[in-house]
């Protein structure tokens, strides 16, 4: 594909108008799908057998018409026709890399790898030493973030994972700048020194790190942040290994602005049709990648999207955070419900010994029964019931029908906290 001269760069469409923007991302969409259609086979066949045509995609809303293509669907796909399924657009030979994730599933390297760096210079980083403990056996991750920051100019430590003392000491011999990774790997590693005698803030040079991979991050960064000095950079990136980056957090901490070199959707996972601002729904992606190019790929994950102002002065609109797996989670009434969420409710009642909550749908409507095994049959019901109640509805943001007490062992170990019953 060839580049056009007046196409702006990352930075500048980060800050430009919505409706510029959408026209330039528009743009790069239809190319890739034509270029797609031509060069990746699975592509063609695709789109052949959902009878359409990429002329027919002109913006975002008409990428409903493709379905969307799973990570099962990539998988099974990879495994008729190895080893990329048909999506390979270019020859294979003129790959650097070929990384493989679980599934298993081949991923090419592609040439934007991990993060844009944000229009950051090859001098940022001058002077700094950091180190990046994401893994580089197998996976993107290492390799790609080691190639981003050399890129900006930081000197590299690619210490990759594990091997707690020895992260320890390579962060306080060599006086360490940056830490890159998960807050939880960080937090083991501070641990560690404090349990080797050492004053971590005293005795070490960590001045920022930028973590993120993981769930629940923000009590870390504010204890990173609060107790040992350590600006946490970025909040979070939200990247996967098949379609790289999809979104990366800013100075402001505020979600995490989606990328400019891809369109994404927020879709209802059971239709695939699009959802608005504030709505709960699946990622689905679809980079602008010459190499891989997997449209509408839809990676499983649950979001939010929104396009409030951002004080970094980033215009462009950002995922609220990632709310869990779609396959897990079942929407009820318009909202999602996870088994993380009721998981959370049920902790808060240690009278309860096993749940089930069960979605049907009787003349059209989603009815929702949380079945409970009692530990102690003799305890208050419709107490406990109305405390239930109050604190599922605070958790989920949708309220079950009813609450069924079941008898012991009606609720086989380790069955299904959430079953979907429904039938449309
Ligand atoms: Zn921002």
């Amino acid at each position: 594909m060839e580049k056009k001269e007046s196409r702006p760069l990352p930075h500048e469409l980060e800050r430009m108008a919505s409706k510029e923007r959408q026209k330039h991302l528009e743009e790069r969409m239809r190319e890739i799908i034509d270029y797609a259609y031509e060069k990746a086979p699975a592509v063609k066949e695709r789109f052949d057998r959902a009878g359409i045509k990429p002329i027919e995609i002109h913006n975002v809303k008409n990428l409903e018409m493709i379905p969307m293509l799973r990570k099962d669907d990539l998988i099974a796909l990879q495994k008729a026709n190895p080893p990329f399924g048909g999506y390979l657009a270019v020859p294979i030979d003129s790959l650097e890399r070929i990384y493989q994730s679980p599934g298993p599933i081949y991923d090419p390297q592609r040439k934007r790898g991990f993060g844009t760096g944000g229009g950051m210079g090859s001098d940022f980083g001058k002077g700094q030493i950091v180190m990046n403990t994401w893994s580089y056996h197998v996976t993107p991750a290492g390799l790609g973030v080691d190639q981003l920051l050399r890129s900006m100019g930081f000197t590299v430590v690619p210490m990759g994972t594990g091997n707690t003392e020895l992260q320890v000491q390579v962060m306080h011999d060599l006086k360490v700048h940056g830490f890159v990774g998960t807050p939880s790997f960080l937090n083991t590693i501070i641990n560690r020194a404090e349990e080797m005698g050492y004053n971590f803030k005293k005795d070490f040079n960590l001045k920022w790190a930028m973590v993120g991979g993981e769930m629940g991050g923000e009590l870390l960064r504010k204890l990173f942040q609060e107790k040992y000095g350590i600006l946490c950079m970025g909040g979070d990136t939200y990247a996967t290994s098949d379609v790289g980056t999809v979104a990366t957090g800013c100075e402001k901490q505020s979600g995490m602005h989606i990328t400019t070199d891809a369109v994404v959707e927020i879709v209802d996972p059971a239709t695939g049709k699009q959802l608005g601002l504030g709505e709960e729904g699946e990622v689905v992606v679809t980079p602008f990648d010459e190499v891989y190019p997997l449209i509408r790929f839809g990676t499983g994950d649950l979001s939010m999207m929104t396009d409030e102002s951002c004080g970094c002065g980033r215009t462009t609109p950002r995922l609220t955070k990632i709310l869990g797996r779609s396959g897990e989670a079942v929407r009820v009434r318009g909202m999602f419900v996870h088994p993380k969420q009721t998981d959370e409710v049920i902790a808060k009642f240690p009278d309860i010994r096993r749940y089930q909550l069960v979605v049907t749908r009787p003349q059209n409507r989603d009815d929702m029964v949380l079945k409970v095994e009692l530990a102690n049959g003799a305890i208050d019901k419709e107490k406990l019931k109305n405390a239930l109640d109050k604190s599922f509805k605070d958790t989920c943001k949708v309220r079950f029908d009813r609450v069924e007490f079941v008898t012991e062992g009606s609720i086989a170990e380790g069955a299904k906290r959430i079953v979907d019953e429904r039938v449309y």
